[in-house]
């Protein structure tokens, strides 16, 4: 019987393990085993890390390893409205880092007293009296095993959130998908898109080393007709997409309300992107997985077992006015008139370039 099963090991359930006391009996679970860059272990990202990510690191006492960083740093995002055919640039403070190396960072720090199941899949889940009986599979073997609280950090397309919470409102998801392509040119910027035609979402270019990655996060319907349609914009713009390394597509959430964000009751919770919460205006998630993570660690290892349900979700309530903000700031960026007013009036823009 372990005290704690947590399903996923990005920055979420990684965090988490981490920071989880060592008199719990703890089981770590991803179906990624972080050995190398094969196309199951690096989770696709965008890579860079927001100033709200790199605060919850401050908080937590962490510094970032230099070799997790790529080239070049970036200063500035270019915003491209192609619907209203306006282009401006806007200070930013990203750290741009490779994913794959921060999530192995991540998942390296945890202490070998926690129990970790790599190349390991959740399956599914039973609720019994007094514990969970936890489904995995494993090389084709499938394995039972039992649990006193089990948590999903299994991100965007939680098969917890499935089984334990399916019928509680799901935030509105994406597929993004992402190219990368080699270049011969290092953008001092990085650039947001902007583009109904293509999304209601927004699509994007980042430089990382001798490459770009170009991403949009597209509705389901018709995602790959738009992303060739986006492509064929980049190309009109001037951008060289005639050196395709790989494409990789993955769901991404949107949380529209609140109520769409579900932290589990009883003795299943889900922090990080599995529990919905995610930027509806930037897409950045990071900060928090981090957050969520740290405060169900806090709870567990300080609190009584049967209050944890109790007092994560009211701890959690105080990211309900974060959200709040973010769904205040996205019709500046994502309606048309309201993007377009902002733009024009050259407001917090970069002037001189
Ligand atoms: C294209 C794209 C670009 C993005 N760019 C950025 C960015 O630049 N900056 C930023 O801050 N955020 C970005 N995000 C969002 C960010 O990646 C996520 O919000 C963040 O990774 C969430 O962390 P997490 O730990 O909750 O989930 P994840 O990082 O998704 O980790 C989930 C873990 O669970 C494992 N897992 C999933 N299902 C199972 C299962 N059934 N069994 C076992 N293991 C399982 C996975 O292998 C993974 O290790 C981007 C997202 C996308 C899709």
């Amino acid at each position: 019987m372990y005290d704690i099963i947590i399903i996923g090991a990005g920055p979420a359930g990684s965090n988490l393990a981490r920071l989880l006391s060592k008199k719990k009996k703890v089981l770590l679970v991803d179906r990624r085993n972080f050995m190398s860059y094969t196309s199951i272990n690096e989770k696709l990202c965008g890579g860079l890390l927001a100033p709200d990510a790199q605060l919850m690191f401050a908080k937590l006492n962490l510094s970032l390893p230099n070799s997790i960083l790529v080239n070049p740093q970036i200063f500035a995002v270019k915003t491209i409205d192609l619907n209203n055919n306006i282009k401006k640039y806007y200070q930013r403070f990203y750290l741009n880092f490779d994913r794959f190396k921060f999530d192995k960072w991540m998942f390296d720090m945890i202490p070998d007293d926690i129990e970790k199941m790599v190349n390991t899949v959740f399956t599914g889940c039973r609720k019994e009296s007094n514990s969970i009986t936890v489904k995995l599979r494993s090389q084709d073997k499938e394995m039972e095993v039992e649990t006193k609280i089990l948590v999903g950090a299994d991100g965007s397309n939680s098969s917890v959130r499935k089984s334990a919470y399916d019928a509680y409102k799901w935030p509105k998801q994406y597929l993004s998908i992402q190219e990368v392509y080699k270049s011969n040119t290092i953008l001092p910027y990085y650039l947001a898109i902007f583009d109904h035609c293509i999304t209601d979402f927004y699509s994007w270019i980042i430089p990382k080393e001798d490459t770009i990655l170009i991403g949009s996060a597209l509705n389901r319907d018709g995602a790959k007709e738009k992303f060739e349609l986006l492509k064929i914009k980049l190309s009109n713009e001037g951008f060289d997409l005639s050196n395709l390394i790989s494409t990789k597509g993955t769901f991404i959430n949107r949380p529209i309300r609140n109520s769409e964000i579900c932290y589990g009751r009883k003795n299943i919770f889900l922090i990080g992107e599995s529990s919905g919460l995610i930027s509806p205006s930037s897409a950045e998630g990071i900060s928090y997985a981090l957050y969520s993570s740290s405060i169900l660690a806090n709870i567990i290892k300080n609190c009584n077992e049967n209050d944890v349900d109790e007092i994560y979700n009211k701890e959690m309530k105080k990211m309900n006015f974060k959200m709040t903000l973010k769904h205040i700031k996205s019709p500046f960026m994502y309606n048309n008139f309201l993007r377009k007013t902002a733009m024009k009036s050259s407001l917090l823009s970069i002037k001189g370039l």
